[in-house]
């Protein structure tokens, strides 16, 4: 951390930084310039500790972190990338883990007929939702615990396994019990109860980016799971709201980059909720491969027309076979496979 005294700041209001920064076991470091005093504050966790506690004092102009507020999610802390084991698919190794499915668990059969589609196409996940928190409360709110009954009996018949979004932390350990992973949503990244349980109920865990999180917030809250002992955190990339309004999202694809430069957690791409309409999914998902992602969480439709949640952006089962084929080539162009 570097603190920056004001120009003419006195001695004893330099002395005051010094004395509370050691106060709290950190080394100092005095550089005296000719118009300004800078003191560089050194210790582990300087990441942790409030800028206010030394910006609050007389005489300081500013206060910089150097060091990052997330610690468990860094490179720092982990050099080696982490791999996340899903009855034997692992994310974050060569494998680029396709996980796909209807926005919403709508009946049996609808799932069953995107749970066959899919797997014939060679994703290995499949996903649903059987709670759906939505921008309005007079949508569709998902099937509920009969929705995740639907995704258990699906799971077991195709042999696949499933990840589903919970959205509410008293509801994780009964959630937990039908999905090999929970998905917290875009609009919960930062509900720290929910992050909570989840990191404390061990269940492997895709985290979105929230619609207007910066990457060092996103991965913070990875922390949150990471801090209860939860080693299975996917970071999922879904876009975020810029002022451009030509597809629903903007989809950082530079945060894919910058993600495994700065942690070690794998990170997957949604291109289906950047895109917000299934003519973009393709172009998003292949920029993704391209990008460095892990894998990618795609919302396919047996009949989209028909879908009560997310059909615009949903691909057919056709054309969902199509990409799939394009996607094994990228990955192999990649030294990667699916
Ligand atoms: C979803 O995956 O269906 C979903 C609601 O996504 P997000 O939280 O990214 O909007
Ligand atoms: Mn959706």
């Amino acid at each position: 951390m570097i603190v920056e005294m004001r120009k003419g700041a006195s001695t004893q209001e330099v002395d005051g930084v010094v004395e509370r920064a050691r106060s709290v076991g950190l080394e100092v470091q005095l550089n005296i310039g000719t118009d300004k005093t800078v003191v560089a504050l050194l210790g582990s966790n300087t990441g942790q500790l409030p800028t206010d506690m030394f910006a609050i004092l007389p005489g300081v102009e500013n206060v910089a972190r150097i060091m990052k507020p997330y610690k468990l999610a860094s490179r720092e802390f982990k050099s080696e990338n982490s791999v996340v084991n899903i009855d034997g698919i692992e994310i974050g190794g060569d494998r680029i883990v396709i996980m796909a499915g209807p926005c919403a668990v709508e009946s049996e059969e609808q799932l069953a007929a995107a749970a066959r589609a899919i797997k014939q196409a060679g994703a290995s996940i499949l996903r649903g939702g059987a709670y759906k928190p939505r921008t309005s409360p007079f949508s569709f709110q998902g099937l509920e615990r009969t929705g995740l009954e639907m995704l258990a009996s699906v799971r077991e018949k195709f042999d696949i396994p499933v990840v589903t979004e919970v959205i509410d932390p008293h509801d994780v350990s009964m959630v937990a019990k039908y999905a090999d992973i929970l998905q917290v949503g875009a609009r919960n990244m930062q509900n720290f109860a929910l992050l909570t349980r989840i990191g404390k109920s061990k269940c492997p865990v895709v985290l979105k980016r929230g619609l207007s999180a910066t990457v060092t917030e996103w991965l913070t809250a990875a922390d949150y799971l990471l801090a209860e002992g939860n080693g299975g955190v996917i970071l999922c990339e879904r876009g975020i709201r810029t002022f451009e309004d030509s597809a629903r999202f903007s989809l950082d694809v530079c945060s894919i980059p910058v993600v495994k430069r700065f942690s070690h957690l794998p990170v997957i791409v949604d291109p289906s909720h950047a895109a917000g309409h299934y003519s973009l999914v393709p172009a998003l998902a292949k920029a993704a491969l391209a990008a460095g992602a892990d894998g990618l969480l795609i919302e396919v439709h047996p009949n989209p027309k028909e879908a009560l949640v997310d059909g615009l952006q949903s691909l057919t089962p056709s054309d969902f076979g199509r990409l799939m084929k394009e996607l094994k080539a990228i990955a192999r162009s990649l030294g990667r496979y699916i």
